[in-house]
């Protein structure tokens, strides 16, 4: 069973857009395991996205990650990285098929709604950054 770190983003959260995904999600079939609603600081939202510390749109997107609540779920199930990827869409809403969420709901490349991981290795870093062991249920 492989899990995947989701965070439902400022712009979605702000939007009242929480549940319409998380209903997404639950359709999709995948188990949500850990649930929170947080605001996280400038610097935590640059150690969550360290691998992207080089690239130019660094600055905005972690202002833009601290800027207001998000909602972090930690979603269980076979395949759950790719599903919860392909129930996301593609990174700028513009590219992205109309039936995803970023299709949807996303308002620009950065302000796109959600998060998802993207390996089994940006899993294992994301997860617990964000929940301890004893935050992750057993469905
Ligand atoms: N992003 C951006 N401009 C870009 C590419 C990405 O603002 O040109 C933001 C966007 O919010 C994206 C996040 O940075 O979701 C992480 O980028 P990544 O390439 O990992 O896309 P994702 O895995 O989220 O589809
Ligand atoms: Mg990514």
């Amino acid at each position: 069973m492989e899990r995947t770190l989701a965070i439902i983003k400022p712009d979605a959260v702000e939007r009242n857009l929480t549940g319409e995904i998380l209903r997404r999600i639950e359709e999709e079939g995948l188990k949500i395991v850990a649930l929170k609603m947080v605001r996280i600081s400038k610097r935590e939202a640059e150690g969550f996205y360290d691998v992207h510390r080089e690239r130019p749109f660094f600055d905005s997107l972690t202002d833009y990650m601290s800027s207001g609540p998000i909602v972090v779920a930690v979603l269980q199930g076979e395949g759950a990285i790719e599903r919860w990827r392909n129930l996301m869409g593609a990174t700028d809403p513009a590219k992205a098929n109309p039936d995803t969420i970023r299709g949807t709901f996303g308002l620009s490349i950065e302000k796109n709604s959600v998060h998802g991981s993207d390996s089994p290795q940006s899993a294992a870093y994301e997860i617990p950054y964000f929940f301890s062991h004893l935050e992750l249920v057993n469905p």
